[in-house]
């Protein structure tokens, strides 16, 4: 499967979520790995919990990481946002690049919390950042949610 961002052209993913249609779309190989299937599954699942999440809380996660970037924190919490945070690093800061390293964020550090995953090498955020992280996510997700 191959990226539809014409940015991205040809960058191989192992999954995509097409939220209009509430479809997930998995890459077959995932199955032989069951640690990286469960992490890009919730990955995913956490797309459409952004899409639910509204805008204050985007905006409060979004307040979150702008907070790390100006302290000069280094490492995300999966593939996905620490390729998008490189792209930033890298000049480009257009609204949308900056929006999508939010989302992307936001799903590898829900995979992160709720994959049932214990280690991965692309976990490379400092522990003082995931702890706030990991609050932010047990504050917002301590009560039930209306879909
Ligand atoms: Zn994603």
């Amino acid at each position: 499967m191959l990226s539809a961002d014409p940015r991205e052209r040809g960058t191989p993913v192992h999954a995509a979520s097409f939220l209009r249609k509430r479809e997930i779309v998995l890459e077959s190989q995932l199955l032989a790995k069951k640690s990286d299937l469960r992490l890009i599954l919730v990955h995913e699942i956490f797309h459409f919990v952004w899409l639910r999440l509204g805008n204050p809380k985007r905006r409060e996660f979004r307040a979150l990481l702008e907070q790390e970037l100006k302290a000069g924190a280094r490492g995300e919490m999966g593939e996905s946002a620490g390729v998008h945070k490189l792209a930033l690093r890298r000049n480009v800061t257009s609204d949308r690049a900056r929006l999508e390293y939010v989302c992307e964020s936001f799903c590898d550090s829900g995979a992160w919390l709720y994959a049932g995953i214990k280690t991965s090498s692309s976990w490379t955020l400092r522990t003082r950042w995931q702890r706030r992280r990991k609050r932010w996510f047990e504050e917002v997700f301590a009560a039930p949610r209306r879909c």
